[in-house]
């Protein structure tokens, strides 16, 4: 994305924002709260759209072609810090969902690939549960399956593991880590550092709608180069 800019009414939520994420890049953004990590992303797959400025996905860029909207978000996965999922299917079918009504799959193929991602996860049992019938950890695992099912070429994801319980979040992370290391391109708003140290290739500090800092993990965390970057480790730390 290049000079991106995104208002809601006069509040000026993302200022010149400049990122190119290589195929295979982990990107991982912090930044204090209403610093613009949410809108940033999701502004990726057109949840908001930006008002100047141009954001390119696999080549296509975003518009308000509907085509070219549709285009990029079948190939990027999102998950949500509230998992998101349909509380009336089962895990199972809110993961062949959009396999099915998007990519036309045969139902019978859409759920085997949805159970070899559950497998991967480790929820396969959970597959005909109602996601109220799930602990939040399993919830979002299925969450994370259901984005793999549409065979994204990028996953972002958004705060996956703050409204879950201490616990639940190890499981969650673990995924991600392996997810990070069978190569998938990843953008991760998270304020888990030590997620951030062990798979991210840049961290990306945000502050008032800007990116201010893209720095390596290492030197990021010891040595911070824009003064709010150092206020806001000093806190989370
Ligand atoms: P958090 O860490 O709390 O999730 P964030 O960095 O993700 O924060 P955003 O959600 O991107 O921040 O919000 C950036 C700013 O834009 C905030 O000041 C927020 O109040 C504002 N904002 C976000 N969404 C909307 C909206 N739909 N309408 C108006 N203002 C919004
Ligand atoms: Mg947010």
């Amino acid at each position: 994305m290049i000079g991106v800019n995104k208002w809601y009414g006069a509040y000026h939520a993302l200022r010149d924002v400049n990122l190119t994420v290589t195929a295979g890049e982990r990107i991982v953004v912090c930044g204090p709260s209403g610093s613009g990590k949410s809108t940033l992303i999701r502004c990726v797959n057109r949840l908001e759209a930006h008002e100047s400025g141009s954001i390119v996905v696999e080549g296509v860029e975003l518009t308000d072609d509907l085509r070219h909207i549709h285009e990029v978000r079948r190939e990027v996965g999102m998950v949500f810090q509230h998992f998101n999922l349909f509380p009336h299917l089962t895990i199972l079918e809110n993961c062949t969902l959009a396999p099915i009504h998007v990519l036309k799959m045969e139902p019978r193929d859409a759920a085997a690939v949805a159970m070899h991602y559950l497998g991967k996860v480790h929820i396969s049992d959970q597959a005909e549960k109602h996601p109220g019938q799930l602990s939040g950890g399993q919830q979002q695992r299925a969450a994370i399956a259901r984005a793999l099912c549409m065979n994204p070429k990028i996953m972002l994801f958004d705060e996956p593991t703050s409204a879950l319980d201490p616990e639940m979040v190890k499981e969650v992370l673990e995924t991600m880590v392996q997810l990070a290391r069978e190569g998938m391109t990843m953008v991760c708003v998270t304020h888990e550092m030590g997620f951030a140290r062990q798979v991210a290739d840049r961290v990306i500090f945000m502050d008032a709608g800007a990116i201010v800092e893209i720095n390596r993990p290492e030197d990021f965390f010891s040595a911070p180069r824009h003064p709010r970057a150092r206020q806001f480790l000093g806190e989370i730390l």
